[in-house]
C-alpha cells in the first residue's frame, strides 16, 4: 500500500500525530519548518528531527514532490509547467510576471466535470481530483524555481520587478470548488503563519458557481473569491455553463452576496467576452442591473481561442465599449488579457493529454 504524502495533513493533524507517537511537542514545530519553509523533499534532510521521529515518520509517510515534465516559456515572461503525479495524471499550473507581483495559477482537479462551453479544460472531463499535498506541490514546485537561479527564473523576477511568489489564484484545471476539502486545507495552510504565511488578499479562489459551496466558503476561510460569471441572464448562461441548470443566477447572486457578509473583500466577476453571445450594450445593461446590490469588482477576459474552439473574441472596439459602459456606472472594472496566449497557459486553455501519451516528456 502506498504511503500517505505528509502534504496532505492539516497542522493540527501533524501535531496530533506527533503527540499519538509519544514524541516531543517540539518535534511538530521542527517538522512543520522542514516541510513549509524549507521545503523537505527527504526525511533524512531534517537533520534537528530526532532519529526516532525519522524512523517513525518513514514507516507511516512519505513526502511527494510534483515531477516536472513539461516547461513552456511564453514570450510574456510567463512559464507554463506540466507536473507528472504519483498516477501518472498531468497536470499544469502557470507562473505569471504581473508589475510588482509574481502569481501563481494552480489547478485543483485533473480535468474539470463542469463542461463550459467555452473552456478547453472541459473537453478532458474530470478525471480526478487533486489531494491538498498536489495542490501545494504546485506552490512548492513554483517557489523552488523561482528560487533558482534558471534563466526562466530570473527573466521572469525581470520582467514581474519582483522576486518571491506574491498570489496565488486557483484558476487552473478545474473546479476549486467541487474538490472543497483539498482546497480549503491547502488555502488554511497557505494563509497560516507557521506554514505559507500569505496575506488573505493574495489568495483567489475562482469557481464557476457552486453556490452552496461559495456560502460555505465563505464561513470556512477569510481567502478571496471570484465567480465566472460570463453571462447576464439563465437562457445565455445555461447555454455556455451548464452548472446554471443546478445553481441558476438568482441563487448565484444570492450565494455572493453571503459571501461579500463574512467581510472578506469584494466578490471578482469574471466575465469572458465571447464575439456576438454575451458582448453587446444590451449585455452590459444587463449585467449591471444584475450586478447592482452585490459589492464586487468586474474583470472582462476577452476570449482565448484555442485549436478547436467554436467562439470568437470580439472586436477591440466592441470591448471597449463594454468595459466604457461599465466604467462609466461606477463599476471597478478592468480588461484582463491574459498571459501566456502564445504557449496556450491563458485561462481556458490548459487541457492536457491522457498520461499514457505523456508519460515519457522531458523538461526542456
Ligand atoms: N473553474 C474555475 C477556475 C478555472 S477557469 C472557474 O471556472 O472559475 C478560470 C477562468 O478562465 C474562469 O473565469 C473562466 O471563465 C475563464 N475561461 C475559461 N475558458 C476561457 C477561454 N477560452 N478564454 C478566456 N477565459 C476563459
Ligand atoms: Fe471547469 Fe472553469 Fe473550465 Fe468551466 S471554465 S470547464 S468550471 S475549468
Amino acid at each position: 500500500m502506498s504511503k500517505e504524502n505528509l502534504y496532505n495533513l492539516s497542522l493540527d493533524q501533524l501535531k496530533n500525530w506527533v503527540a499519538a507517537q509519544g514524541l516531543k511537542p517540539y518535534a511538530a514545530t521542527q517538522l512543520v519548518q522542514w516541510l513549509y519553509e524549507k521545503g523537505a523533499v527527504d526525511f533524512d534532510d531534517m537533520t534537528n528531527v530526532s532519529k526516532q521521529a525519522r524512523a517513525l515518520l518513514s514507516e507511516s509517510f512519505a513526502l511527494t514532490p510534483l515531477e516536472e515534465v513539461q516547461r513552456f516559456l511564453s514570450t510574456d515572461g510567463s512559464v507554463k509547467f506540466g507536473f507528472k503525479l504519483a498516477d501518472g495524471e498531468i497536470i499544469e499550473s502557470v507562473l505569471m510576471p504581473i508589475s510588482g507581483r509574481v502569481t501563481l495559477c494552480v489547478s485543483s482537479q485533473v480535468g474539470c466535470a463542469m463542461g463550459c462551453r467555452f473552456c478547453k479544460t472541459a473537453e478532458m472531463k474530470l478525471r480526478r481530483n487533486l489531494s491538498q499535498g498536489e495542490i501545494l506541490g504546485q506552490v512548492m514546485a513554483a517557489r523552488s524555481f523561482l528560487a533558482s537561479n534558471d534563466e526562466a527564473a530570473v527573466q521572469l523576477k525581470e520582467a514581474a520587478q519582483y522576486q518571491r511568489l506574491s498570489n496565488i489564484v486557483f484558476m487552473g484545471m478545474g473546479e476549486p470548488l467541487h474538490n472543497f476539502e483539498a482546497v480549503v486545507g491547502a488555502v488554511d495552510l497557505l494563509l497560516d503563519d507557521r506554514a505559507f504565511n500569505f496575506s488573505r488578499k493574495k489568495i483567489t479562489v475562482s469557481t464557476s458557481g457552486l453556490a452552496p459551496q461559495i456560502k460555505e466558503f465563505g464561513a470556512r476561510v477569510p481567502a478571496k473569491l471570484a465567480v465566472s460569471l460570463n453571462a447576464t441572464n439563465d437562457t445565455v448562461r445555461t447555454e455556455i455553463m451548464p452548472i446554471n441548470r443546478r445553481h441558476d443566477l438568482k441563487e448565484l447572486m444570492a450565494a455572493c452576496r453571503t459571501y461579500a457578509e463574512y467581510g472578506h473583500g469584494v466578490v471578482t466577476f469574471e466575465y469572458v467576452l465571447l464575439g456576438g453571445v454575451n458582448d453587446s450594450l444590451v449585455d452590459a445593461k444587463e449585467l449591471v442591473s444584475l450586478i447592482a446590490n452585490t459589492p464586487c469588482k468586474l474583470n472582462l477576459i476577452p476570449f482565448n481561442e484555442y485549436p478547436e474552439s467554436t467562439y470568437r473574441r470580439p472586436e477591440p472596439e466592441s470591448i471597449r465599449q463594454f468595459h466604457k459602459y461599465l466604467a462609466e456606472r461606477g463599476f471597478q472594472v478592468n480588461i484582463r488579457y491574459s498571459k501566456g496566449l502564445d504557449v496556450l497557459a491563458a485561462c481556458g486553455q490548459l487541457a492536457t493529454e491522457a498520461k499514457a501519451q505523456q508519460a515519457n516528456i522531458n523538461p526542456s
